[in-house]
């Protein structure tokens, strides 16, 4: 049985927010209105935090990209009262629209305030419509939502294997969107518990972290330190 997790490596990131975008796309993660923004009621499955130092023109930028974690621990999933979301087999954080109540106690609950909270019917304008994905099916008004990497092409490859009378996945066979699409190549998944896969080793590397280690949520994303500016 697989354990799949993610790694970010902080040196190959540009902050080009190429990740964000694919991300929405694959997802069919609604549109925010200005009004929406203003709210504090924007939805992203995958964001890329910044943060800026120093006065022009003597200015440094760091980016970090922050999917769901997929925490060994969850703490989102501890206070669902109708089970809409859990831990599943393969290590995934899920989660269930249609057992959804839209309490809100699982956001409350993520110290990485990534789940997010569908205030209003999704909306996708204009020509944007024409390009929704027949893989994910769209939240509707009053449930909570969050980032699965890209569990419907784990699925995918795990059904494509089946049929060709594989039991495991090769290592790389299964790419997230936000991977697909990165220009500097920084996002690797893959099973955390096959020590020959490319995502465990970088895992390993003296470079990754998990962001806030210190809650004991045990992140199955890692993050890799920045060494580019000599502080690594
Ligand atoms: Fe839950 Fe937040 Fe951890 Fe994702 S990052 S599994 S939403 S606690």
């Amino acid at each position: 049985m697989p354990r799949w997790g993610m790694t970010i490596d902080l040196d190959r990131c540009s902050g080009c927010q190429a990740c964000v975008v694919a991300c929405k796309q694959e997802n069919n993660v609604p549109f925010a209105t200005a009004e929406d923004l203003d709210a504090g009621r924007g939805i992203y499955w995958m964001q890329v935090l910044a943060r800026v130092e120093g006065e022009w023109p003597h200015v440094r930028m760091e980016t970090m990209p922050m999917p769901c974690l997929h925490c060994d621990d969850p703490p989102c999933t501890k206070v669902c009262p109708v089970d809409a979301t859990h831990k599943d087999s393969e290590g995934l954080v899920q989660q269930s629209s249609a057992r959804c109540i839209g309490t809100r106690y699982c956001a409350q609950n993520c110290p990485y305030t990534v789940r997010f909270f569908n205030w209003k019917k999704p909306e996708f304008p204009g020509a944007f419509a024409n390009y929704r994905s027949p893989e994910v099916a769209i939240r509707p008004k009053g449930v909570m939502e969050k980032c699965t990497l890209c569990a419907h092409r784990v699925k995918d490859a795990q059904d494509r294997a089946h049929r060709e009378g594989r039991r495991a996945l090769r290592d790389g066979e299964v790419t997230p969107a936000c991977a697909e699409v990165c220009p500097g190549r920084a996002i690797t998944f893959g099973d955390l518990d096959d020590p020959g896969a490319r995502v465990s080793e970088l895992a390993r590397s003296p470079r990754a972290f998990r962001f806030l280690e210190e809650l004991g949520t045990a992140p199955k994303v890692f993050h890799l330190r920045e060494t580019r500016h000599g502080d690594g």
